[in-house]
């Protein structure tokens, strides 16, 4: 056994991980000692990069909360990450065969121009916005720099919240059905459900009106230098407190002694000691691989068999030999998020919708001079065509080849409908299947946020002691959230150590 005892041994850097690290570091001086290990590099779905000096994000795209004295930003810098925002406005231009909208990062422009496109909707999309900015109001004036309530602020919110309780255990399809009669409208109101991979029924009003509108009221932000830019900031700090990271390294097995997590082992075989692990890791694995059956309860185990995984995805790096600047950097094409997510959870993938991003739109120093880099997003099922050939009784990787080629070629026609000709200017071309997003974050069926929404959520506190979890697996997805559920585990730990 290695000598070596660390007081934190964090598995995974994703937003998860860095949270807990970057709050440990900054509370408590004997917290100090720790070891972040990383299957490849920092940021797990916060990542990109960059190919024949094309630079992609290969994961998030946005960041809600960054801007000054907002939430996400405080935090960040109190950590000491040095890193700039650019404000990604419009947040989105909608655009359908027959209708393009855009979406400003300021509410009111945004409602003007939802009124200009439905004229005999005026009435209703004014009186399901002031639902929206009540409870915007009522929760940021309770939740004052986070958006996860305590339970005292959720007992102020009963007492002194009125739009807030009234719609508490209300769906956001509920409060779109009751304010809006166009199906077409309800449709672009609800394009951000795609942030979590579930229609509008099972997503809370309240959550909705928080999270999905925040950008139009508190904006849309982009790191500046990308994603990877931004994830090597969030390690730069870790490391610069005192965190040392091992990359390109995976955790095999989580040593437990008595019921108590007491190491990790390695792959090749070293096991290092910790006093507290922390797994950013999927669940799934986690519970499987790492901890292993004969540790739990026959209920536990039953209860992770039974946790869907959310949604997973295909999507298309490309580069140009022209550059799009007539564009704006985020556009959503034929998004109907309801029917989309319906058709993608029955196992169907035919799209005929694409999400485009330019990220050189938002941050000139990303400008590649030979021409534009564009990501195209789409979800997409884990299980399409026996798993993407790879379950083939012969010539998997042929076949694989084959069907992400023909699934790449349809994604560039469908944004040819917005961008012409683009066919024509391809000089760089990379796609990214759900086993590609599976492979390099190593979460189980390629999943983008963690488990499915909807389902009682795993505990930070596993049944293992001083053995926790972060993360979209444990936490609702997002870029923010999962760094505020590393920053719950880190709360934990100290809470903890306190009432020892
Ligand atoms: C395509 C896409 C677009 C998105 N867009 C946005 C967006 O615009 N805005 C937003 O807020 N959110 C967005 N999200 C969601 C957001 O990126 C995720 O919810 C969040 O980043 C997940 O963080 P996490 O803490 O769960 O860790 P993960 O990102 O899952 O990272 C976990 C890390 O742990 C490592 N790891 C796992 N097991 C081990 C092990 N055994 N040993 C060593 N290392 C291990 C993995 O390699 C991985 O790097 C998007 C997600 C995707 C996929």
């Amino acid at each position: 056994m290695n000598s070596e005892n660390y007081d934190v041994i964090i598995i995974g850097s994703g937003m998860g991980g860095l949270g807990t690290g970057l709050k440990l570091q900054s509370s408590n001086p004997n917290l100090k000692k720790q070891f972040l290990i990383q299957y490849n590099i920092p940021g797990g779905y916060v990542n990109g990069f960059k190919r024949k000096g094309y630079y992609f994000d290969s994961g998030a795209e946005g960041l809600v909360f960054c801007g000054e004295k907002q939430a996400f930003r405080m935090v960040l810098d109190e950590f000491g990450v040095k890193q700039k925002y650019i404000s990604i406005d419009p947040v989105e231009t909608m655009q359908f065969p027959d209708k393009k909208i855009t979406m400003y990062a300021n509410g009111e422009k945004y409602k003007t121009e939802l009124i200009r496109n439905f004229q005999n909707e005026e009435d209703e999309i004014r009186a399901f916005f002031k639902v929206i900015e009540a409870i915007q109001e009522e929760f940021h004036s309770v939740v004052k720099g986070r958006f996860d309530p305590t339970f005292t602020e959720y007992l102020k919110i009963i007492f002194t919240c009125p739009t807030l309780r009234k719609y508490a255990t209300k769906s956001f399809d509920y409060l779109l059905t009751k304010f809006i009669t166009n199906k077409e409208l309800r449709d672009i109101l609800a394009v951000y459900t795609l942030w979590l991979g579930v229609s509008p029924k099972k997503i809370k009003a309240t959550l909705a009106a928080v999270i999905f509108f925040s950008p139009y009221y508190q904006g849309h932000y982009y790191p500046k230098g990308g994603m990877l830019t931004f994830a090597n900031n969030l390690a730069k700090a870790y490391t610069a407190n005192g965190g040392e990271i091992k990359c390109k390294t995976e955790v095999k097995k989580i040593i437990i002694e008595n019921g108590k997590a007491v190491g990790v082992q390695l792959g090749d075989e070293s096991v290092i000691k910790g006093k507290w692990i922390v797994s950013n890791s999927d669940i799934q694995r986690t519970t499987f691989d790492l901890i292993g059956e004969e540790h739990l309860s026959k209920e536990y185990i039953e209860y992770i068999l039974d946790l869907e995984k959310s949604v997973t995805g295909f999507s298309v790096f490309l580069g140009l030999d022209n550059h799009l600047d007539d564009y704006p950097s985020h556009i959503a094409y034929n998004i109907k998020a309801e029917s989309y997510l319906e058709r993608i959870a029955k196992g169907n993938y035919a799209p005929e919708e694409v999400l485009i991003r330019i990220p050189d739109k938002i941050d000139p120093s990303l400008r590649n001079e030979k021409g534009s880099a564009l990501t195209l997003l789409t979800f997409a099922p884990y299980n399409l065509e026996k798993n993407w050939g790879t379950k083939e009784k012969k010539d998997q990787k042929e076949h694989y080849t084959q069907i992400k080629e023909k699934y790449t070629e349809r994604l560039i026609k469908i944004t040819e409908k917005v961008i012409p000709d683009l066919s024509k200017h391809i000089v760089y071309k990379e796609a990214a299947t759900p086993l590609t997003f599976e492979r390099y974050t190593l979460n189980s069926e390629g999943s983008w946020y963690g488990i499915k929404k909807g389902q009682k959520r795993p505990k930070q506190q596993t049944p293992i002691k001083n053995l926790l979890l972060a993360g979209g697996n444990t936490q609702g997805a997002g870029v923010p959230s999962c760094f505020f559920s590393g920053i719950k585990a880190g709360q934990i730990i100290l809470k903890k150590l306190k009432n020892k």
